[in-house]
């Protein structure tokens, strides 16, 4: 793989730096990591690798459309992915936070399209599938708070 990222980091104008390469590499085998867990992954391998070092490669390789940034989830913290250009879609736990790719349903920009624009020009739009993932859906319902326990009558 690396001879191949090399490649495809020199075809978007970056120099396929060690620390650039060890990003891509951590993004091919853990699509949707955060930072913090793109730097753990890559200290694995290079450890001197601060974690701003980190975040400055993700953003020369975000600059460089050759990853993308993803929040699927709203709240919780970026994530990243390769940005390959297919166009795809998120199932996301509610659960357990799980994010999952699935291939866009119509395969192409914009796949959606508002009632109104209001004149913008649509370049993208994302589609964000929300359930419980199989193992979650097995799993017994979380215990409800004891506030709301009956068993709390009268011990007070
Ligand atoms: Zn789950
Ligand atoms: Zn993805
Ligand atoms: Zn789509």
């Amino acid at each position: 793989m690396e001879a191949l990222d090399t490649a495809l980091l020199r075809d978007r104008g970056l120099r396929a730096t060690r620390p650039r390469l060890a990003v891509v590499a951590t993004l091919r085998r853990l699509p949707h990591a955060s930072a913090e867990e793109i730097a753990r992954d890559v200290r694995t391998s290079l450890d001197s690798v601060s974690t701003q070092a980190i975040y400055d490669v993700l953003n020369a390789l975000t600059d460089a459309a050759l990853v993308r940034r993803v929040d699927p989830t709203g709240a919780r913290s970026a994530r990243y992915e390769l940005d390959l250009g297919d166009n795809h879609h998120h199932l996301v736990c509610r659960r357990c936070g799980l994010i999952v790719d699935v291939p866009c349903a119509v395969g192409h920009t914009v796949c959606l399209q508002p009632a109104i624009d209001h004149g913008f020009a649509l370049a993208e739009s994302e589609v964000t599938y929300w359930g419980l993932c199989s193992r979650c859906q097995h799993h017994a319902p979380e215990p409800t708070p004891a506030a709301a326990s009956p068993l709390q009558e009268g011990t007070v």
